[in-house]
């Protein structure tokens, strides 16, 4: 956390403290700590968590504080629960204008190729990102970030991928760390230069990769904007052979990779995630069980974006039974983008998520914190409330974590 704030709004914060060797008890709460691996939600009644500097000391029951406790700085949460603050490990918030008007296009019967004939799609958002200045892209892009943030985020992963040329998609990635400059949260950068071929190398998947995608990973890695690496594996895009030379790359110069895969066809993009050992295959629509039980295999996670299944009015509904078979972890991301995803409420995609493809309560709190935080590598560091994690957790006002969902 680049920020540190106390908690001053019980009702609305992440908690993080002030000093590096403060202590703080927060006492008489319902934790749900997620911690361990698969069912529940690790419930602690009469909970209390010791926080030390930016660290959890300990995590347990009121009545077995340990001595480190006394004489510290007391809350008394009254009763509230407390979760690991929230991650949204799937974003692409960063991007110059919007697309509201492809939605009135297509709310008026318009089809995918007239709105692309028009200029729009993904070709508008590459236009307009490309249109406008870095500060000028902290400025539209910081209020979605803001959004967010207000259900209690500790981190967001955000890609690039609206450059598709080397210097605008590691513009990208200089705005999205800039955010995390301003605000109290943890940026995740994805470089996702294979996410569409631009006009100019139409039909030349192979040179856009050799003379765009490729170079500016190799750039981007020296000036240490990149976390980990994505591609957008489909008919409409990039095929596994292409995808292999851009995680290749990826492998050979230390930075992990994760996958679009399996959205609206099923090209076996999560069987080549897992053959790189992905931290994650998201989307996943036209998952196979071989698929699924190849992701278990990898460690690698699943992670489902109802928002965009949402927008796009999908009939396919990923298999969340096979994956739960296969002891695939499954995470949740809103996939914030302006034009199959237009939305920053993470609570709202927890809610999809069980409406529509019928994932518990348990896996929704889950989906959105332990494995996020695992589709991200960052499980060592965030995403359950353990001793020894950063102190990112959140407070609700809430009966129980149902009212999340
Ligand atoms: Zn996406």
């Amino acid at each position: 956390m680049k920020d540190k704030y106390r908690a001053t709004g019980i009702e609305m914060s992440v908690a993080t403290p002030a000093s590096d060797e403060e202590i703080v008890v927060w006492r008489n709460a319902h934790l749900a700590t997620v911690a361990g691996d698969r069912d529940g939600l690790g419930v602690v009644e009469g909970g209390a968590i010791v926080v030390r500097g930016d660290r959890i000391a300990y995590v347990g029951t009121d009545a077995n504080l340990p001595a480190l406790a006394r004489g510290a700085v007391q809350v008394d949460l009254e009763g509230r629960w407390v979760t690991p603050a929230l991650i949204d490990c799937h974003t692409h918030l960063v991007f110059g204008g919007d697309r509201a008007h492809e939605f009135e296009m297509r709310l008026a019967g318009a089809s995918c190729e007239e709105i692309a004939l028009a200029g729009g799609g993904i070709a508008s958002s590459v236009n307009a990102t490309n249109k406008f200045s870095e500060d000028e892209l902290v400025l539209q892009d910081l209020p979605r970030l803001d959004a967010l943030m207000e259900e209690r985020l500790s981190t967001v992963e955000i890609k690039s991928g609206y450059g598709l040329n080397v210097e605008a998609e590691l513009k990208m990635l200089r705005v999205a760390r800039g955010l995390e400059t301003l605000r109290p949260v943890r940026v995740v950068t994805t470089y996702l230069a294979a996410h569409a071929i631009p006009s100019s190398y139409r039909g030349r998947n192979g040179d856009y990769i050799k003379d765009v995608v490729i170079p500016g990973l190799e750039r981007g890695r020296r000036e240490g904007l990149i976390d980990a690496v994505d591609g957008f594996c489909e008919n409409i895009a990039f095929s596994p052979a292409e995808i292999s030379k851009v995680f290749d790359k990826a492998t050979a110069i230390g930075l992990p990779v994760k996958l679009h895969a399996e959205q609206l066809s099923d090209l076996g993009g999560a069987k080549l995630a897992a053959s790189y050992r992905a931290l994650s295959a998201d989307h996943l629509e036209c998952l196979d069980e071989e698929g699924a039980q190849a992701l278990a295999m990898a460690g690698t996670v699943a992670v489902l974006l109802p928002g965009a299944f949402y927008t796009l009015r999908e009939k396919q509904l990923p298999p969340v039974q096979a994956l739960r078979n296969a002891g695939t972890p499954i995470a949740i991301a809103t996939d914030c983008n302006p034009g199959t995803s237009p939305r920053t409420s993470l609570l709202l995609t927890m809610n999809m998520a069980a409406t529509l493809f019928g994932l518990t309560v348990d896996e929704c709190v889950a989906g959105a914190t332990r494995e996020a935080a695992r589709a991200l590598g960052l499980l060592h560091e965030t995403g359950t409330l353990e001793v020894g994690r950063s102190a990112d957790f959140a407070i609700w006002n809430i009966g129980r974590p149902a009212e999340l969902v």
